[in-house]
C-alpha cells in the first residue's frame, strides 16, 4: 500500500484559538485502501484531522483538514513549530503501517501572561513599608513587565524599583514597592491606606493587585506619656511666640550627626537604582556609598578642583547661568572648587562614557561631564539599572522620563569619587499634569536651580532623604521650602564630603571596577 501526502502552508497558530490547514492524500498503489490520518510530533496532542480516514481507489486522491488548538502555555514558545502528518494504511493483512508523511511548519503567535503577586498584602508602619511584587511569565515569549503603583486617594508616595522587569519564558522576577505616607499623625488608631500595583506588558490586559499600608501613629503607644509632655511644651512655646496654632502634622524629627561615625544609619536606602530594602530612608541626610568601616562616605578629594566639561546644543544661556550659580553655591557650602575644561560636542552615547582618558601625559580620570540631554538619554540612564538592582542607574521612580529632570552619577575607584556624569533633561516638566516647563532660577517650588543643587549633591556623594526641608529630598515636586537653598541636613551631608572632612588621595587613573554611583 503506497500513498503520497502534502500539507498546504498553515497559518499562524494563536494559542487558545483554532488554526487549520488543508492536507491532500493520494493512493499511489494499484489497489483501493483505507488511509488513517493523524498528526505526529510535538503538536500531536493538540491537533486532529477531519476526516480522520479516507477511502481511496487506486491513483485516487482526496483532501482533509488538520485543526490545531495549542494551549495557552509556555510549553509552546512563540516561533516555528513542526507539524507532521502521518498517513497509515489500514490493510488488515499487512497490519497498520505508516505509508506517507508530510511536514509543515506552523508559526506560533506570542501571547503575554504575567502573573503578579504581592507580599505582604498588608504592612503596618508609620513611615515606610516595602512590598515584594513577584512576577511570573506564564506566556510563551520573553516579555517586559512594567510595574506601577497607584494610590487613588493620593495619601502615599509610591515608588517601584525596578519599574520594569524583563522576564524570560517561565522566569520569575521581583520588584519592590515602597510606600510612604504623605503625612503622619501622632496618636490614635492606625489608618488603612490601600493602593494598587499595576503590571502591564505588551499584548495583555493590565494586571492589578491590591495592597495596603496600615499607617500607624508616629508615636508608639508606649511613648504616650512622653509625647504628652513634649506636646505640652511645644504648645506653650507656640503660644509664647504669638499664639500660632500647633501644626496638625508634626514635622519629621531632625537627625543628629554622630561625630565619630557620620555614616551610621545614614546610608541612602535607594541610591542611583540600587535599592537596599533593609534600610529606611534617612531623614535629613544620606550618603550614596560608605567605605567598609560603615562610617566614612565616599567622595571626591575636596582639596583638588573637580574638572568638568559641558555639552548641550539644546541648552540656552539661562541653563548655563543656573549651572554657574549652582556650582558657586556648592563651592560655598563645601569648599570644593570646580574648573570648567570647556564645551564638548553632544555625545549621543551618554550615559555610557569612559572614566579614563589618555593624553600625551598618559592616562588620567575623565573630567566630570555635565550634559544637557533629551529625555531619551534620561531613559537610557534609567535603563542602566537592570531588574534586581546591582548596577546603579538614575532615578527609578514610576514617573515618565519627562518627569525626571536630571541624574547625578559619580564614578568611584578605590573608594574615592574620580569622575562622574551629571545629566540634565531639557525636556523635563515641572508638573506632569500641566506639562509646564521647568522654571529657571532658584525660586520657590521645582526649578532648574533646585535640580542642579540636588544632582550636584548626588555627584558629591549624597543620597535621598525623607525631609522636604532638604534639597536631597527624593521628590522634586514635594518641596515647599521658599527657595532652593540647602537645608540643615544637606549641610551636614555636604560638610562630610567637603573640605571640612579633610583631604583624601585620588587613586591613579585606571579603569574602575564597573562601579558607578
Ligand atoms: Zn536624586
Amino acid at each position: 500500500m503506497g500513498a503520497r501526502a502534502s500539507i498546504a502552508p498553515p497559518g499562524v497558530a494563536v494559542p487558545g484559538n483554532l488554526t487549520g490547514c488543508d492536507v491532500r492524500v493520494e493512493n499511489t498503489s494499484a489497489v483501493a485502501g483505507t488511509f488513517t490520518l493523524a498528526v505526529a510530533g510535538p503538536a500531536a496532542q493538540w491537533a486532529w484531522v477531519a476526516p480522520p480516514s479516507l477511502d481511496l481507489g487506486p491513483g485516487a486522491s482526496a483532501g482533509a483538514r488538520i485543526v490545531v488548538r495549542l494551549p495557552r502555555s509556555p510549553a509552546f514558545p512563540a516561533g516555528p513549530l513542526p507539524l507532521i502528518l502521518e498517513v497509515r494504511s489500514a490493510t488488515p493483512r499487512a497490519g497498520e503501517a505508516v505509508v506517507a508523511t508530510a511536514h509543515a511548519v506552523v508559526e506560533v503567535a506570542p501571547f503575554a501572561d504575567v502573573v503578579a503577586t504581592v507580599e505582604p498584602r498588608i504592612a503596618g508602619a508609620s513611615r515606610v513599608a516595602r512590598y515584594t511584587v513577584t512576577l511570573e511569565n506564564r506566556g510563551n515569549a520573553p516579555t517586559r513587565a512594567i510595574v506601577d503603583a497607584v494610590d487613588p486617594d493620593d495619601a502615599l508616595y509610591l515608588t517601584v524599583e525596578p519599574d520594569s522587569v524583563d522576564l524570560a519564558i517561565r522566569a520569575v522576577g521581583t520588584a519592590v514597592v515602597t510606600a510612604r505616607p504623605q503625612s503622619s499623625f501622632l496618636l490614635g488608631p492606625s489608618r488603612p491606606r490601600p493602593f494598587t500595583i499595576v503590571t502591564e506588558c505588551a499584548g495583555a490586559q493590565p494586571v492589578e493587585v491590591g495592597a495596603t499600608l496600615d499607617q500607624r501613629p508616629a508615636v508608639p503607644r508606649s511613648a504616650f506619656a512622653a509625647v504628652v509632655a513634649v506636646v505640652g511644651l511645644a504648645l506653650a512655646a507656640s503660644l509664647l511666640a504669638g499664639g500660632r496654632s500647633l501644626p496638625a502634622e508634626p514635622a519629621l524629627p531632625e537627625d543628629r550627626p554622630d561625630p565619630t561615625c557620620i555614616g551610621r544609619d545614614h546610608l541612602a536606602s535607594e541610591s542611583n537604582g540600587v535599592v537596599r530594602p533593609e534600610l529606611t530612608m534617612p531623614v535629613s541626610w544620606s550618603f550614596l556609598r560608605l567605605a567598609a568601616d560603615g562610617c566614612t562616605p565616599m567622595r571626591f578629594n575636596p582639596c583638588q578642583p573637580i574638572h568638568y566639561v559641558t555639552s548641550g546644543a539644546r541648552a540656552g544661556s539661562a541653563d548655563r547661568a543656573d549651572l554657574a550659580e549652582a556650582l558657586a553655591r556648592v563651592s560655598e557650602a563645601t569648599g570644593v572648587e570646580f574648573v570648567h575644561d570647556g564645551e564638548v560636542p553632544d555625545d549621543p552615547g551618554l550615559p555610557a562614557r569612559p572614566a579614563v582618558v589618555t593624553g600625551p601625559d598618559g592616562a588620567r580620570w575623565a573630567p566630570v561631564h555635565i550634559a544637557w540631554v533629551g529625555q531619551d538619554a534620561i531613559g537610557r540612564a534609567r535603563a542602566l539599572a537592570p531588574p534586581g538592582g546591582g548596577q546603579p542607574g538614575a532615578s527609578t521612580t514610576t514617573v515618565p522620563d519627562i518627569g525626571i529632570p536630571g541624574a547625578g552619577l559619580p564614578v568611584e575607584s578605590g573608594g574615592v569619587h574620580v569622575t562622574g556624569l551629571l545629566l540634565l533633561n531639557v525636556d523635563a516638566v515641572s508638573d506632569l499634569r500641566t506639562g509646564a516647563a521647568m522654571p529657571h532660577g532658584f525660586g520657590r517650588g521645582p526649578s532648574w536651580g533646585r535640580v542642579l543643587l540636588h544632582e550636584l549633591g548626588h555627584l558629591l556623594g549624597l543620597g535621598h532623604v525623607q525631609s522636604t526641608a532638604n534639597l536631597m529630598h527624593h521628590q522634586l515636586g514635594a518641596h515647599t521650602s521658599p527657595s532652593a537653598t540647602f537645608g540643615t541636613g544637606d549641610r551636614i551631608g555636604l560638610d562630610a564630603v567637603g573640605r571640612k572632612a579633610g583631604c583624601i588621595e585620588t587613586p591613579a587613573a585606571a579603569v574602575p571596577g564597573g562601579v558607578r554611583g
